[in-house]
């Protein structure tokens, strides 16, 4: 196992093999994502998922709604793609405006288009070890450690976040009686009273907290794994602003036995995971 755990290779095998998979059946699953307004992350996510479901043979159509649109209105078009037998799948890109309710609007999306996996059902079944949708970035850092033989086996695996796309499903699923559970979990939050004695104690440190290079090499033990699935803006001297993780990578890489980098890490993986969920939710929809 290399010391730098790139995300680069794991992406492009996985969007080599959704490839090959559409092109075998002769399929193009859709994708609709419904973008609220005009924010420029948001937009660049989107038209980055356009170009590579085009190149692999999904087909990804992004529905523009003004920044305005009530929450009837949103319901109704979220049930019209839900009740378009050619839409496999539908997403709703954040951020969404303040006046949206969020949770009615995942309960509306058809659980079987939902490759979010917010809906509660989805949840339910990742929890229960049912077969369903895993949300995109904790399916990521699966991959990450199938591919890199990263045993999690009898593991402490300390996750620092619990968000519900990313923190709680995690834990769920390294719990798992499996080749990529067995895990013991400690999950920690913002009220979590001496973070850094967890951290410490971490086989696999995972950092999900949204805070830029929150996690400091005084916070890792030696031969530790550290997972960072942070992204976050900073500004930059030269190009204006750069992207970086939760954890200071340059200060805790010669200390830890294997490290993600930001960018080209989780990242990199969770947009090709994102596009395998609509590949399944196709497969589903389509079982006979
Ligand atoms: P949330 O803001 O929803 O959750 C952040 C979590 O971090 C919360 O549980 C919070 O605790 C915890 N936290 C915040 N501050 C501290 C602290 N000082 N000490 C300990 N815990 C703390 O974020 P997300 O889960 O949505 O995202 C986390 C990061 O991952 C972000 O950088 C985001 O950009 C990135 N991300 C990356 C993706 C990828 O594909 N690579 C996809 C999704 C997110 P509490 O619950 O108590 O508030």
């Amino acid at each position: 196992m290399s010391k730098r755990l790139s995300g680069k290779k794991i992406a492009k095998e996985i969007y080599g093999s959704i490839k090959e998979d559409i092109e075998l059946n002769k399929i193009t699953p859709k994708l609709v994502i419904l973008l609220i307004g005009n924010d420029p992350a948001a937009e660049y996510y989107v038209q980055n998922l356009e170009k590579k479901g085009s190149k692999i043979g999904i087909k990804v159509e992004t529905i523009i709604l003004n920044v305005s649109i009530d929450q009837q209105s949103l319901l109704k078009k979220i049930n019209t793609l839900n009740n378009d037998v050619q839409v496999n799948a539908v997403m709703l890109q954040k951020p969404l405006p303040s006046h949206i309710n969020e949770s009615e609007i995942v309960m509306q999306i058809d659980p079987g288009k939902d490759v979010d996996a917010f809906h509660p059902l989805n949840m339910g079944n990742l929890v229960l070890d049912r077969e369903g949708f895993i949300p995109c970035t904790p399916a990521a850092v699966l991959e990450l450690l199938k591919y890199y033989e990263i045993e999690t086996n009898g593991k402490h695996i300390v996750i620092v976040g619990r968000s519900d796309i990313v923190g709680k499903p995690l834990a769920n699923l390294l719990l798992r009686k499996s080749n990529l559970g067995n895990a013991t979990i400690t999950v920690c939050h913002s009220r979590t009273k001496d973070l850094t004695f967890h951290t410490k104690q971490a086989d696999i440190l995972i950092a999900a907290i949204g805070k830029p290079l929150f996690i400091k090499a005084d916070m890792v033990s030696e031969n530790a794994i550290v997972i960072d699935v942070g992204v976050n803006q900073i500004e930059d001297a030269k190009k204006g602003y750069r992207y970086v993780g939760d954890v200071d990578y340059e200060a805790c890489f010669e200390k830890v036995s294997a490290i993600t980098p930001v960018p080209g890490g989780i990242g990199t993986i969770t947009t090709a995971m994102l596009l395998n969920n609509v590949l399944l939710a196709y497969k589903m929809q389509n079982k006979n």
